[in-house]
Parts: C-alpha cells; sequence; structure tokens
C-alpha cells in the first residue's frame, strides 16, 4: 500500500502523491517506523532458498516476513545439525507467530 512518510497514513492503490500534504508516496514504512511491531524469530532454515520459500508462503497468508542470514555460529556446529554454511533466520511480527508457525510446519511436513 502506498503510504505517506510525513503523515504516516496508507493510502489507496493508484496514487503517487498523497492528498493531505502533497508528499510522494512510498511504497512501506520506512525501518525507523516499524518499531512498533514486535519481531520475533520464527524459526532458523538451513538454507537461504527455503527461506525464501517460507517468505512466500507467509506472504501469501498475508504475514509480513523477513530474513536474515548469518553466518552459522559455534553453537550450532557443535550441535552438529548440519553443514557449516550461512543458514537464514526468518522473522515475523509476533503477532502473526502462531499462525506463522503452522504454515512453517506444511511447508516442512510437505518435504
Ligand atoms: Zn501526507
Amino acid at each position: 500500500m502506498p503510504f505517506c512518510p510525513k503523515c504516516k497514513y496508507e493510502f489507496v492503490e493508484g496514487l503517487d502523491k498523497c492528498p493531505d500534504c502533497k508528499a510522494k508516496l512510498i511504497e512501506r514504512l520506512p525501518e525507523e517506523y516499524e518499531v512498533s511491531i514486535k519481531w520475533v524469530q520464527l524459526s532458523i532454515l538451513s538454507s537461504p532458498i527455503m527461506a525464501e520459500m517460507v517468505k512466500e508462503a507467509l506472504e501469501n497468508r498475508g504475514i509480513q516476513s523477513f530474513i536474515k542470514t548469518d553466518v552459522l555460529n559455534a553453537v550450532f556446529l557443535a550441535k552438529g545439525t548440519s553443514t557449516p554454511g550461512s543458514f537464514a533466520k526468518i522473522f515475523v511480527p509476533e503477532i502473526d507467530k502462531i499462525s506463522a508457525e503452522e504454515i512453517l510446519k506444511s511447508i516442512t511436513d510437505s518435504k
């Protein structure tokens, strides 16, 4: 949804300027406006490709998410869960965590 960075209102698709302040609308909130969302880690996935799949599935259900790729840390290496490499952490808003977990489960189960 287009969003006015000055008024912090969302507008319907199709507008490119804010009707109130004439500011150019942007596609989404800049990072600093998102602090009100409490992001929680949903899962750590063994590959960024898998993480992208999960993200897409979540978006299809209207759940926001973001992926953070991390170099494997020592704790995971010690557990020997998988081959060393980059892992992808996926984050969802805390309010969506339960539904997101169900979606994640349905993806990982079908594999
Ligand atoms: Zn405005």
